[in-house]
């Protein structure tokens, strides 16, 4: 499938052209949104040909002009059950820990660039969503070959989507960039459902792993760093 990517350096912005149109992964943080738009216009795609926008969960740096784009577009939006309360809460959910002490030293030092108070517009989507709950696959009933995979650990409401060529978009259940180590997460809600994902996503027979964080690379690097996953302790 064609996928482009309008994101910046920090989080990853993909777009997947589907049979129905484009479909948007993620919005990034609040205050992005004219970037996006200009992202949209450097590949002469029309805003309003996004048909749907699909969030792998409801994170600052994932939902954060989810509601600018919505009002900008008749996109369906796809979300996870779990991710409807935390929308509207408009902040991360402060469960969990980090995966590691880098990880720690770099949520700490999110302050500094301002990025340390999780918030985001909170936004009501219980009536104007497709609100998963694991047992349909809307996309595929649309005849959008793009199969959601639920993907908890990271948060409770993480879900990825895989295409029929085997290109897995997985939002933070992995990463490839700094400070990630091995492919490792930074933040991780539930450590077995974390582990439990990385199984869903080896068994998931994909070919290349999309992250919301850095860039893309091949999915046996799962199974190379399976076994660290064990060495994980949450602080
Ligand atoms: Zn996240």
């Amino acid at each position: 499938m064609k996928i482009i990517n309008i994101g910046n350096r920090i989080v990853n912005n993909y777009l997947i052209l589907t049979p129905k149109g484009w479909l948007a992964i993620d919005t990034g943080y609040a205050g992005g949104f004219k970037r996006f738009v200009n992202g949209l216009a450097s590949h002469s795609i029309d805003i309003f040909n996004i048909k749907f926008i699909f969030l792998t969960h409801a994170h600052d740096d994932h939902a954060g002009f989810l509601g600018e784009l919505m009002n900008a577009t008749q996109a369906q939006l796809i979300v996870h059950d779990h991710a409807v309360k935390r929308l509207l809460s408009g902040h991360n959910q402060r469960i969990g820990g980090c995966s590691g002490t880098l990880a720690k030293i770099f949520v700490n030092s999110m302050v500094l660039f301002g990025k340390g108070k999780h918030e985001f517009p909170p936004i009501d989507v219980s009536k104007k969503a497709i609100i998963w709950d694991g047992t349909n696959q809307p996309l595929i009933e649309r005849g959008i070959p793009l199969k959601i995979l639920s993907l908890p650990g990271h948060t409770s409401d993480s879900i990825g989507l895989l295409s029929k060529d085997g290109e897995l978009f997985c939002g933070d259940a992995a990463m490839n960039g700094f400070p990630s180590v091995k492919r490792n997460i930074i933040w991780i809600e539930n450590l077995e459902d974390y582990r439990n994902s990385w199984d869903t996503m080896i068994k998931a027979n994909a070919k290349t792993i999309f992250p919301s964080h850095g860039k893309s690379f091949p999915s046996t690097d799962l199974e190379k760093y399976y076994p660290y996953l064990q060495e994980i302790v949450l602080r």
